[in-house]
């Protein structure tokens, strides 16, 4: 796959800084049911890489020093990491804000039958991925068979009373299919509404646009198809300053599956260490005496992605 790092390096992009830190986002590993179009970070079923217990431990530690509020958990599919629901019971006796950043299929697959359940009992919040509410342009995306699925774990998530009781928050998650830029969040969200309760009297809490990442899979798209100028050109002349105060990298740290630490996600696959340490490539444990607010953010050209348009972020637009 061609890779867009080295072209994301030098930037122009203004220099961006920390501040509290709210919220730490961890992948769980790379493992994952699915293995979609635009993952930016290359998951699937045959990937081995996932976070130890020693690790997951660890997080937990860190979350107690700093008083954590929120613990957002990614991969490939979190759920599929055996520690899985021992970090989100620990952390929700913490009582910590949990995100499961699902992808519905997983509800589905044989030995999840229990998770929805399990998910529900800790109050996890769900965030999932459904990049359309049209079924061709999801199956595009995701792979055959993926738009029913999605549908029937909706669902169960319902009859759990996800999307209904106030603990039980159920977002949905859209990414554009094209080059586009995400339509107005706002409107977008009151279409999704309609149509899956019309359709399918399914109910949900907000819904998160996001736009795509020129990095991992979705970036070597791009090269391949000689679309990445054209693609840079619109983050860029889309660029939007009111969105820097606001970007999620401010107030949150990535992990990755081994404890090293990111100013985000995206630079955890660009392979860009966090700035705001002495050490040249951070890990979580030597985190623990660093002060963050007010250090340098790893900047490149990807930060374009974030402030282009409405803005993007793992919780959605930025300025709706
Ligand atoms: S479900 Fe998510 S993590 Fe898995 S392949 Fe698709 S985008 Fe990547
Ligand atoms: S790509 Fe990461 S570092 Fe850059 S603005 Fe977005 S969240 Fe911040």
């Amino acid at each position: 796959m061609l890779d867009t790092r080295e072209l994301l390096l030098e930037t122009d992009f203004p220099q961006v800084y920390r501040a509290k830190l709210e919220t730490l986002q961890v992948n769980l590993g790379y493992l994952c049911n699915l293995s979609c179009t635009h993952c930016h970070v290359n998951a699937g079923p045959k990937r081995t890489e996932l976070m130890s217990r020693e690790v997951v431990d660890l997080v937990l530690d860190f979350i107690r020093q700093n008083s954590i509020k929120v613990l957002d958990l990614t991969g490939g599919a979190p759920e599929m990491n055996p520690h899985f629901r021992y970090l989100v019971t620990q952390a929700r006796a913490m009582d910590v804000e949990v995100i499961d950043r699902c992808n519905l299929m997983i509800l589905l697959e044989k030995g999840y039958e229990d998770l929805a359940e399990f998910l529900a009992d800790q109050g996890v919040t769900i965030t999932a991925s459904l990049p359309c509410y049209l079924e061709e342009n999801v199956e595009k995306q995701r792979g055959k068979g993926i738009y029913d699925g999605s549908i029937e774990a909706l669902k169960m998530l319902n009859s759990l009373g996800y999307g209904k009781q106030k603990d039980l928050q159920l977002n949905l998650v859209y990414n554009p299919v094209d080059l586009n830029l995400p339509p107005a969040q706002d409107g977008l969200q009151a279409d999704y509404k309609r149509i899956l309760k019309e359709d399918f009297d399914i109910v949900f809490n907000q819904l998160f646009t996001i736009t795509n990442m020129p990095i991992s899979r979705f970036g070597g798209m791009l090269l391949a198809k000689g679309l990445y100028n054209k693609y840079m050109g619109i983050l860029r002349d889309n660029y939007s300053s009111e969105n820097l105060d606001t970007v999620m990298c401010r107030t949150l740290l990535s992990v990755d599956y081994q404890g090293y630490v990111y100013d985000c996600d995206f630079n955890q696959m660009l392979k860009m260490p966090l700035l705001a340490s002495s050490k040249p490539r951070p890990h979580l444990k030597d985190m623990f005496d660093e002060k963050l607010e007010g250090r340098m953010i790893a900047i490149g050209e990807h930060c374009y992605g974030c402030t282009a348009g409405q803005g993007s972020s793992c919780g959605g637009a930025l300025n709706e």
